[in-house]
């Protein structure tokens, strides 16, 4: 059986009631002294042997003071262990890091258009790289990007290249953006979408742009029922 302490838990279970309150995985603000056995990060309050019931803010495993050895099935934790617990813990933070990383070969992509900055590309860009323009042209091998880029900005200037959001899909991601440029003297801008794939060593190998037209209209009216 397992005894209940007397003192306050950091997780409640639901009350009993019409179901519909569900606890919050989170403990407001931990005052952390004591390290998880799974991520090892400061944030117990107890010592591990007490704080049951506890979930770790960082990793989300669910302290178990019944189930303390690496390799037996934790029943607070759907069944896995701590082991196990530990690696999914440490894979996600590499697979944050690397959304960090694409996120920023991006950026650093976007401004090097503003900054009419080719020495970016050899950077973010594999020497395999296919890309596609929205509008059709499609570029294949970094030489070919290297000689657009040039061409490109003999007779224009990027204004604007804003990401709005992106979208991360293991070695795929997905940004939203605006872009606005001044081409032959004319000055436009577009909303768009590029689907970026990188290859093993997180440099983009694929690229395909989409555009969609900023201004909107409303056939039906704006107000929605
Ligand atoms: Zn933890």
């Amino acid at each position: 059986m397992r005894n209940k302490p007397d003192r306050e838990k950091f997780r409640f279970f639901p009350e009993t009631g019409d179901g519909r309150e569900e606890p919050s995985p989170v403990p407001p603000e931990p005052a952390g002294k004591y390290p998880c056995p799974c991520c090892g990060r400061l944030t117990l309050p107890v010592p591990k042997e007490e704080a049951i019931a506890y979930i770790c803010p960082a990793c989300f495993w669910e302290n178990d003071v019944f189930t303390p050895g690496e390799d037996e099935p934790s029943d607070e934790n759907h069944g896995l262990t701590l082991r196990q617990g530990r690696a999914r813990y440490y894979q996600q933070k590499r697979q944050r890091s690397s959304m960090k990383q694409r996120e920023e070969t991006i950026n650093a992509y976007f401004r090097c258009w503003l900054e009419n900055d080719p020495s970016v590309l050899e950077e973010a860009f594999s020497e395999a790289i296919v890309y596609s323009e929205c509008y059709g042209p499609e570029y294949r091998g970094l030489g070919q990007i290297k000689q657009w880029f040039s061409d490109w900005n003999q007779r224009g200037r990027v204004l604007e290249w804003r990401v709005k959001s992106f979208l991360h899909q293991e070695n795929r991601t997905a940004v939203e953006w605006y872009f606005r440029c001044g081409y032959d003297g004319e000055e436009g801008g577009f909303d768009g979408v590029s689907l970026i794939e990188f290859d093993e060593n997180e440099k983009i190998v694929s690229l395909k742009e989409f555009q969609s037209k900023a201004e909107h209209e409303f056939p039906y009216g704006e107000a929605a029922l």
